[in-house]
């Protein structure tokens, strides 16, 4: 087949229709039949020089593996692209694709669909079977403890056992994953996806055990007599807060409170009833215009809520083209997700000054708006215009980032340095204040995104091994 990037558009396999998807919590993605996948694989330039490679923090090898697919060579395909990343059937579903925005075809023409193409290959390896656990061919003798089972904890266990050391992950919740699990919504990503990897980790000698809290049912000190090294990898779970007037009104929640509880229904946890979060027929506001904000807008809808609004600080970004994210950046513009889509009031350079309740129960939310300008220094400044409003809202839901690791006193019985923001100091890269103590994921970077997360575990995987040799 000849290359096609010219001829062939780029074609996206889109989402389910809105009136299906919003009454179930099933991915909403679809999917091209492989002839489709072929064609647009064939797409790629396989440019002297790819930026998709600069833009991936994993460095996927996407003109390699365009080229074996478009070639019909679906196996060599997956075989390339999990020579570089551990877990495609993740990023395939939830990265934001930083490679398309710097793919060379997104300057005259479209993107090559890189993000659905890695998620067909993977799910076409698992259809054919020919994803296999491959242990160690020996053991090292050397123990290593990961904790916190998120993508940065999984990455780093898959590749430390790889190198046939001995590993345990040690997880606080009831099932492995962290935000993958717990946070992402099952319409972005089905946790059978999840445990379908983790069935093959474990059948590769990589231990779970759950429940567990280090610094807690499992002590630091049996931590750090029991294994050569530890691998720390405990996220960055504590929300930004809002503290204004009526925070501890009934109906204002952190995001994640929704997410997870929802996340724990769909897997059939109970949650009891008095402690439910429910959207169901209410007025909410999410506060916070990022991802996690979309998410919460998804599941709001599929909750059957009154209506959903969401409001933002900053200013709406552009349309389309931002001058100062020019090609090969990420670009900081408009972005529509599928959640969007689904029924969602959208607002911009909106302040929130306080909540507003009624015995105790929230009635709305009192906003002003603002303006922004860019200071001689180039800062961004933001004033009041004097405008406010009350939006109407039972429920409020706090989207506004993460700001540091929930790690009750962990990192201090460690010994481990970390900076006024709570984020492990890695002095050089992946290794904290204490020698046999390695980082990675979000507890070094600042929430970041799953991709991130299984670079960092790779790397950290890859200087514990040189530590224990
Ligand atoms: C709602 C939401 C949606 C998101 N959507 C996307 C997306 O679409 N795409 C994307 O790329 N990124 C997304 N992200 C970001 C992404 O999920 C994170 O960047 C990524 O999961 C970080 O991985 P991690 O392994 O560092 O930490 P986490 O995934 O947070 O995992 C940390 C784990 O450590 C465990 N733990 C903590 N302390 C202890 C302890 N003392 N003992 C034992 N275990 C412990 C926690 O229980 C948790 O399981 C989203 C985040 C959120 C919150
Ligand atoms: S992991 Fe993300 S950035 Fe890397 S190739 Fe896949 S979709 Fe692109």
């Amino acid at each position: 087949m000849k290359k096609a990037f010219l001829s062939i558009p780029r074609k996206e396999a889109g989402y389910r229709p809105v009136i299906e998807r919003i009454n179930d919590y099933s991915e909403v993605e679809q999917t091209l039949n492989n002839e489709d996948r072929i064609l647009q694989a064939s797409r790629c330039m396989d440019c002297g020089v790819p930026f998709c490679h600069w833009a991936c923090p994993l460095g996927n090898l996407m003109p390699e593996y365009q080229d074996v697919l478009h070639k019909g060579k679906w196996q060599e395909a997956y075989y390339i692209l999990t020579s570089t990343n551990n877990f495609p059937e993740f990023t395939g579903r939830v990265c934001p694709a930083l490679c398309e925005k710097s793919c060379v075809l997104a300057l005259t023409n479209e993107a090559v669909t890189i993000r659905e193409n890695e998620a067909a290959v993977t799910e076409h390896a698992f259809l054919e079977g020919y994803v296999k656990p491959c242990p160690p061919a020996t053991r090292t003798g050397k123990k290593v403890a990961v904790v916190g089972s998120g993508p940065a904890g999984l990455a780093a266990a898959d590749m430390l056992n790889r190198q046939g050391h001995t590993v345990v992950v040690y997880e606080k919740d009831k099932k492995p994953g962290g935000l993958l699990r717990f946070g992402i919504p099952d319409f972005k990503l089905n946790k059978e996806i999840i445990d379908r990897r983790l069935a093959l980790l474990e059948a590769e000698g990589i231990t779970f055990k759950c429940d567990t809290t280090v610094g807690k049912e499992l002590k630091v000190k049996q931590l750090m007599d029991e294994y050569d090294a530890v691998c720390l990898c405990i996220g960055a779970g504590q929300p930004r807060d809002l503290a204004l007037e009526g925070r501890s009104l009934k109906g204002v929640h952190f995001a994640l409170e929704l997410l997870r509880q929802q996340n724990q229904l769909v897997a059939g946890m109970d949650i009891p009833k008095e402690e439910r979060i429910s959207a169901k027929g209410k007025q909410v506001v999410v506060i916070g215009g990022g991802d996690t904000g979309s998410d919460c807008v998804g599941t709001s809808n599929r909750q059957k809520a009154a209506k959903v609004t969401q409001i933002e600080i900053m200013p709406q970004p552009p349309v389309g083209y931002n001058d100062a994210t020019p090609w090969p950046m990420y670009p900081q513009i408009l972005k529509t997700s599928s959640s969007h889509l689904e029924g969602c009031e959208r607002r911009w350079s909106l302040a929130t000054k306080r909540f507003l309740g009624e015995n105790g129960q929230l009635i709305g939310v009192e906003v002003a708006e603002v303006e922004w300008s860019v200071s001689a220094e180039g800062k961004m400044e933001m004033k009041e215009t004097g405008k406010t409003e009350i939006i109407p809202a039972d429920l409020v839901l706090l989207s506004m980032g993460f700001v540091h690791p929930v790690h009750e006193g962990l990192l201090d019985k460690l010994g481990v340095a970390y900076d006024a923001r709570g984020n492990v100091k890695a002095e050089k890269p992946n290794q904290s204040s204490v020698a046999k103590v390695f980082v990675a994921g979000d507890v070094t970077l600042g929430a970041s995104l799953v991709v991130r997360a299984i670079d960092s575990g790779r790397r950290a995987a890859e200087a514990i091994g040189t530590f224990l040799k």
